[in-house]
């Protein structure tokens, strides 16, 4: 299918516009703008509208579906860009994404850092995560809940020696107020800071901030925003 020059005019300019809101909420938290990466959150989207967008200044991409990033992946659709691995994720899908994505930010289970561990060790890579916090605890939510797990889970994965720990992602829940999410971004911060005063100073991730909330995220130290509607429009679930 061929994408029409508008919507990759749109997206265009998508993207020089939240590049600029990065950028001023980055120098409003006294933060280098350099210092966040834009990860293109790009589930649903086609391998031409992701091939497309490759070509504007992002930083990385971001799929939460295995089969689209095998897909998007050998299609050669990311470009000169790196994908990441922002999703769910099964234990029997590790060995596709092993290999496939420079960062499984959403690793949330003992099991899965097994499978992960395990994987990297076949393909000989170490293989880069984050842990996923559930922060708002929602019972539908992927991620730990709690500070049992969390620090559980990030013994086991420093333990490993085929990953390396970053750091950590966060979707707060849909339905919280700004000042609500804000607090829960503070929280992430902290978190963060905890788990590199216990673990060592190699834990610099935290991803955190969507289209709607990434500037709060910004000001509260995210380093990586994922954001898909504010670049390619809103997603169309009926294909
Ligand atoms: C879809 C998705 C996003 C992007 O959400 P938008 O509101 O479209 O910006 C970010 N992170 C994750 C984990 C997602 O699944």
């Amino acid at each position: 299918m061929l994408l029409s020059q508008e919507y990759v005019a749109r997206m265009a300019e998508n993207v020089a516009r939240i590049r600029e809101e990065i950028n001023q909420a980055a120098r409003e938290a006294g933060r280098y703008p350099d210092d966040i990466l834009l990860c293109a959150a790009c589930k649903t989207r086609t391998v031409e509208e992701v091939r497309a967008s490759a070509d504007l200044p992002i930083d990385v991409f971001g799929e939460n579906h295995v089969q689209e990033l095998v897909e998007k992946y050998d299609a050669g659709a990311y470009g000169d860009k790196l994908a990441h691995f922002i999703g769910h994720l099964q234990t029997n899908k590790v060995n596709k994404v092993v290999g496939r994505a420079a960062l499984i930010q959403s690793v949330d289970s003992v099991r899965l850092l097994d499978k992960i561990d395990h994987a990297a060790q076949a393909a000989g890579v170490k293989q880069q995560i984050l842990v996923e916090v559930n922060i708002g605890g929602e019972a539908s939510k992927s991620g730990v809940v709690g500070e049992k797990e969390l620090w559980d889970l990030l013994d086991q994965a420093t333990a490993r020696d085929h990953v390396e720990l970053r750091g950590l992602m966060a979707i707060p829940p849909a339905d919280a107020t700004e000042s609500q999410t804000r607090a829960f971004f503070s929280d992430m911060r902290e978190l963060l800071n905890h788990a590199r005063e216990q673990y060592g100073v190699g834990l610099t991730i935290l991803s955190m901030g969507m289209s709607g909330d990434f500037i709060a995220a910004i000001k509260e130290g995210a380093t990586i925003v994922r954001i898909g509607t504010a670049i390619y429009g809103a997603r169309d679930y009926s294909k």
